[in-house]
């Protein structure tokens, strides 16, 4: 066993330094400043090598985490480096936006013998920041162009893990994207102060420089059916994530400045990329002075809270039916809000929205927790007589998203799907219904996680791999008879 190892009992865990709260709260740079060198080895060297790696088998990827805190710790950064990367994707952004504390670290075994996980997301994060900054991240060559070629529908992490993995077996490789930039939620949904653009901007450029294609502002249903594209391609995948928002239908929901959560970070989103976004400029989807309410308590809240913060709001309350230790959101991200000023009102819901024309006030019912219900958590009630008002200019709605109504869209009736609406897939070969018709992320699991949707896009990849070898087989002894 390596001496830079096993260190746990002597050094103390660290992670990155949160910036200055004053300071990260009136800009939309990551809150976390560089993790140096020094402190990525010393950190690195406190893993303990155990022999049942429950880190690496509660990482969806099964990312070989032993082994790259190792080189990391005696300071192999580029062999780090390869190993991080032949299990990821895009480790950078995973080791930014994880929930670790539910994954890999959570199941640290040094943490729970007390001494603090090895801060494994932020070393992650440090390896692949520094192989981008030392130039060892470079556009892949393929050995041999293979003729057969797939159309992926949707540019999010499943479509650009699925595309990389396909490409670097030689195939022709084409992402068809509704949006005017590739990336998926990466880029419109998750704010900058979590994932820096510039992360996902450089991996889409790494893989166009490796030979895959993009065609962007391409809505299939719109612009080409399911069945056209089905014809230029040898295979389909789809991936199109979930983006219909779930509503609250309560007296008042017409008025106006009541928007979706999605609306309004994709507007704070192209903003910060430079893009002229009418109903921000206008005024309208600005927190700015504003009285911001929003409703939820997941992770998309909590973005839409802190970005309606740096938006330089007047007030910003979340409203949250359940109390902080059931809520969905990551305790690290509530923490988060907290510290940057964010004031949660637990156990509360809406009742009606008032106003006249626009909304300027939420009424609010509090709830009283019950039972455990399905999902684990104490299902609200609501407390008769208990309705309150708070002021509000602009209200944000953040409770969920459902699946689009896919074959309806995609002009393929046939196309199953189960209860909830996501795309049914046979789990072993990750293709839907229709041969040559794959599915992978969000579409297939509802909203999850980044990481999930890499792994799937990585699975869907060999899948569809195994299914053109397969044709091409066929196709060669048919020619042969
Ligand atoms: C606000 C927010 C914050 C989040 N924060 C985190 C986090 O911190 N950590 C984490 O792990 N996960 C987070 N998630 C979840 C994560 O972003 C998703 O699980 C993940 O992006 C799903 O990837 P995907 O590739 O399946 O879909 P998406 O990323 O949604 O990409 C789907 C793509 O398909 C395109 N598309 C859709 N329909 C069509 C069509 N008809 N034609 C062409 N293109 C189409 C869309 O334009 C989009 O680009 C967050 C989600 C949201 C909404
Ligand atoms: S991908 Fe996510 S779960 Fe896996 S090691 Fe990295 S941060 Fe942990």
């Amino acid at each position: 066993m390596s001496k830079k190892l096993l260190k746990f009992v002597d050094l103390k865990q660290e992670t990155p330094v949160k910036r200055e709260i004053d300071k990260r709260s009136k800009d939309f740079n990551e809150i976390y400043d560089d993790f140096i060198n020094t402190k990525a080895k010393d950190q690195s060297s406190r893993c303990s090598q155990c022999g049942v790696p429950f880190c690496q088998i509660h990482c969806p990827l099964s990312n070989n985490i032993p082994d790259w805190l190792k080189l990391t710790a005696e300071g192999r950064l580029q062999e780090a480096y390869e190993l991080s990367q032949s299990t990821n994707n895009m480790p950078e952004v995973c080791g930014r936006i994880c929930p670790q504390d539910r994954l890999c670290e959570g199941n640290c075994v040094i943490e729970q013998s007390g001494h603090g996980t090895v801060t494994i997301g932020s070393i992650e994060k440090y390896i692949t920041d520094n192989a981008w900054e030392k130039g060892w991240v470079k556009p892949f060559k393929v050995k041999k162009e293979l003729k057969q070629s797939i159309g992926i529908i949707g540019a999010g992490p499943a479509g650009m893990a699925c595309a990389e993995e396909l490409r670097k077996s030689g195939y022709q490789v084409t992402i068809y994207d509704r949006y005017d930039r590739p990336g998926g939620l990466l880029i419109y949904g998750i704010p900058n102060f979590k994932l820096e653009k510039f992360v996902v901007e450089r991996r889409t450029k790494l893989l166009k420089e490796s030979g895959i294609k993009f065609v962007q502002n391409f809505e299939v249903g719109k612009n080409k059916t399911l069945y056209e594209l089905k014809n230029i391609h040898d295979s389909i995948l789809i991936s199109t994530g979930v983006y219909k928002a779930r509503e609250i239908d309560i007296p008042g929901h017409n008025l106006k400045n009541i928007f979706p959560a999605m609306q309004f970070l994709t507007a704070s989103n192209k903003k910060g990329l430079g893009d002229k976004v009418k109903l921000f400029d206008d005024g309208t989807l600005n927190a700015e002075g504003k009285n911001v309410v929003v409703i939820g308590g997941g992770d998309t809240a909590m973005d839409c809270v802190r970005t309606a913060i740096r938006q330089n709001a007047k007030s910003v309350k979340c409203l949250y039916r359940r109390d902080r230790e059931n809520m969905p959101g990551s305790s690290r991200e509530v923490g988060n809000a907290e510290e940057e000023g964010v004031e949660f009102i637990w156990q509360t819901s809406p009742k009606s929205f008032l106003g006249n024309g626009r909304v300027n006030e939420v009424e609010v019912d509090k709830m009283i927790l019950g039972e455990p219900d399905s999902s684990g958590r104490k299902k609200p009630i609501i407390q008769p007589g208990s309705e309150f008002k708070i002021p509000a200019d602009l209200v944000i709605k953040s409770l969920g998203f459902d699946p689009e109504n896919l074959p309806k869209l995609f002009n393929a009736e046939e196309l199953a799907i189960s209860k909830w609406g996501t795309l049914k897939i046979d789990l072993k070969t990750m293709q839907t219904n229709l041969d040559g018709v794959f599915a992978a992320g969000d579409i297939v699991r509802g909203a999850s996680l980044v990481v999930w949707a890499i792994r799937d896009g990585r699975d869907a990849a060999e899948q569809i791999k195994k299914y053109l070898q397969n044709k091409l087989k066929k196709e060669k002894s048919e020619e042969a008879a």
